[in-house]
């Protein structure tokens, strides 16, 4: 069980564990807009396609075990603190984690 008095334990692990790496991860808004700028050029190159829905929501639920991930940022929707992506990015086939947890989904388009 996890709470006791009115504290929740597992809510406060979890939250220090994603401000710890949140602060350890601060990527340069130079960085974000050069991975922006290369995955939408590679979107585009690709035909503008994404990845089928089971692909998605399989990624979705790596990403949603993984410290890296703060399912609040974006106004909720969601971003890797690793590598500093919107969730959109799990709908982008050529797209891959960036420690290895998924890959690119190049073959079932
Ligand atoms: S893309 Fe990889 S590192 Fe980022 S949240 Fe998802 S699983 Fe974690």
């Amino acid at each position: 069980m996890n709470n006791f008095s009115g504290f929740d334990a597992k809510s406060f692990v979890e939250k220090k564990t994603r401000e710890f790496w949140r602060e350890q991860n601060k990527i340069p808004v130079t960085t974000m807009a050069k991975n922006l700028a290369q995955s939408v050029g590679k979107f585009i190159g690709n035909g503008m396609k994404i990845v089928p829905n089971a692909v998605f929501f399989k990624r979705k639920e790596i990403c949603l075990a993984c410290d890296f991930y703060n399912k609040e940022a974006f106004g909720g929707t969601g971003r890797c603190m690793k590598c500093g992506c919107s969730t959109a990015k799990l709908k982008l086939p050529h797209e891959k984690c960036p420690i290895g947890k998924w890959g690119a989904e190049l073959t079932q388009l």
